[in-house]
This record gives C-alpha cells, sequence and structure tokens, in this order.
C-alpha cells in the first residue's frame, strides 16, 4: 500500500502533518513511491521539466516569430521590454516578467515549438510565468522554484482526480483555471506559506475560473489563449498575495473543484473547444474561421 497517495486536498493535509512535510515533498514521495523510483531521480525529472519550461521561455521573450494564422507573436518581447520601463507600470517586476513569460510559452506553442503542457498545452505558460519570475526575485530562488512546482502538480493532480483538465470536458476553467490554481499554490509554498495556505491561494485562484468557457478563435490555441495565459498569472500573484495577507478562502479547496466539476457538466458544448460559442463566434472569430476554410456553424 502507498504511504503518500492522495486523492484530495484534505488527504494531502493528513499526511502534511502526520508527516510534518510541505506539500512538495508529500508530492516527491508520492511520485516515487508511485513510479517506483528515488526521490532523486524524481528531482531530476522535475529539473529536466523546468530546463525544458526555460528554454521555451527565453527563446518566447526574445523572439518576433507570428503564428501561422499571424493572430500571436511578439507580445511576450513587448511585456519583457517594459521591464526596463517599470517605473511607468502599474505591476511590479514580477507581475511583468510573468506576464512576459506565460506569453512567451504560449506564443512558442503557437509557432509550433517545443513547451510544457504543465498541466495542459493551453494553460502551459501561468505556472512557469509565476513560479520562475518569483523565483528570480527570492534567495535560494532556484531550490525554491522546485518546491513551488512540486507543490504546483500536487493541484493538478487533484483536479484531474476529482473534475477535468480537458477543456473539451470542463471548459478554460480546466486549462487556465487549472493552471491558476497550481501557480497560487506553488508561489505560496515558495514564500513560506503553510501547507493550508497554498490551499487557499488555490481555491481563491481557481474561484475565478468556474465556468470559464473555452472558446478559442478558429479552433487555434492562440486567441484569447495567450493572454489569459498572462492574466492568469495576475490571478494566481493576487490569490497568493491575499493569502499571505491573511485572507482564507471561504470555500475549501476540495469544494471549488466539485462546484468546477459541476460546472464542466452544467456547460454546453459550445463552450468547450468547439469554436462554436464565446469569443470564437464574434466577427472577428468567424472572419477567422472563414480564412481557415471552417463551417461557422
Ligand atoms: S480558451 Fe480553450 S484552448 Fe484556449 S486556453 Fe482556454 S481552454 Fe485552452
Amino acid at each position: 500500500m502507498m504511504e503518500y497517495k492522495f486523492t484530495n486536498s484534505e488527504e494531502i493535509l493528513r499526511l502534511c502533518k502526520k508527516h510534518n512535510l510541505p506539500i512538495s515533498e508529500v508530492a516527491k514521495r508520492f511520485e516515487a513511491e508511485r513510479a517506483h523510483k528515488s526521490i532523486a531521480s524524481v528531482r531530476n525529472q522535475m529539473k529536466k521539466v523546468r530546463d525544458a519550461m526555460y528554454d521555451a521561455v527565453r527563446k518566447g521573450v526574445k523572439t518576433e516569430e507570428k503564428s501561422k494564422m499571424g493572430m500571436v507573436g511578439g507580445d511576450a518581447k513587448k511585456i519583457y521590454a517594459a521591464l526596463k520601463n517599470v517605473k511607468n507600470m502599474m505591476g511590479n517586476k514580477v507581475t511583468l516578467r510573468a506576464m512576459a513569460y506565460a506569453t512567451a510559452v504560449g506564443e512558442q506553442n503557437a509557432c509550433m515549438n517545443r513547451i510544457v503542457a504543465f498541466p495542459t498545452a493551453g494553460g502551459a505558460g501561468v505556472v512557469p510565468g509565476v513560479l520562475f519570475s518569483a523565483s528570480e526575485s527570492f534567495k535560494a530562488g532556484k531550490r525554491k522554484l522546485l518546491r513551488g512546482m512540486f507543490c504546483a502538480s500536487t493541484i493538478g493532480l487533484i483536479i484531474a482526480e476529482n473534475a477535468t483538465l480537458s477543456a473539451a470536458k470542463g471548459g478554460c476553467q480546466a486549462e487556465v483555471g487549472a493552471a491558476a490554481g497550481m501557480a497560487a499554490a506553488g508561489l505560496t509554498e515558495m514564500r513560506g506559506g503553510t501547507p493550508e495556505q497554498c490551499f487557499h491561494a488555490a481555491a481563491i485562484a481557481l474561484k475565478s475560473y468556474i465556468g470559464l468557457a473555452c472558446d478559442p478563435l478558429g479552433g487555434l490555441v492562440e486567441v484569447p489563449c495567450i493572454k489569459r495565459n498572462a492574466i492568469g498569472c495576475m490571478n494566481a500573484i493576487g490569490a497568493s498575495d491575499m493569502v499571505m495577507a491573511g485572507v482564507k478562502s471561504f470555500i475549501p479547496l476540495d469544494e471549488v473543484i466539485e462546484a468546477m466539476r459541476d460546472a464542466a457538466e452544467l456547460m454546453s458544448p459550445k463552450l468547450r473547444e468547439t469554436a462554436l460559442g464565446g469569443l470564437a463566434m464574434t466577427k472577428t472569430g468567424i472572419m477567422i474561421k472563414k480564412k481557415l476554410g471552417l463551417k461557422i456553424k
């Protein structure tokens, strides 16, 4: 029997308390047990994931490459350049860098370059955006970054277990929403938050996305996906800030995830990755469909 097995946040908390461990350590031990690997090999695997994410970020903030349809490309570079002028911005270095990095990953994905689907390709920008940006502002940031990634991964796991990470089943709450919850928890652990605080942050972030449509223009993971990732970073950082200021989520994370599952069941198929509703059916969305030779309805 697995000692570190869990299916929801309550069970993770129990393990954290029983073994006096942070969420990231429970995640590592769970993966080691599940995959019959050593803790060191699980850590190394996560380092490879981190390095692949960094590659996408580094390339993405330098390039002006456009996607095939020309809808996206070059915005990460613009946001990254704004860091030089941070005094004229309302956000700070951490938030701007997070948005630049998230956009970089989204644009690399749209240009068919390599990214890490963490947890999915559509929502792949939020976790590296938030955690990489924060790690650059922390002492021992590299070590903390891995902790943040392990902690974030548990949120993805329990969402997959109790709701869904599929946009075709649950809309964008399952992609950008899930990623924001993951990033909020990971960031909170990196900042020294308790396991309870990590789950409060994830709950606050995820609550803002209940019922969010998946409505990409022409069915391509470009618009509104990439900007949603950038804004997802702001959501995650805001949720973590609220929690570190002493705020709690009134609804526990496990209940928020249940609500997400219910909302997914209630959602029209037109709002679940079919490009038949929401932004995909705006005048601009229809123009893109025509260019792609897709049926309008
Ligand atoms: S709109 Fe749809 S395709 Fe785009 S990020 Fe959200 S879930 Fe993914």
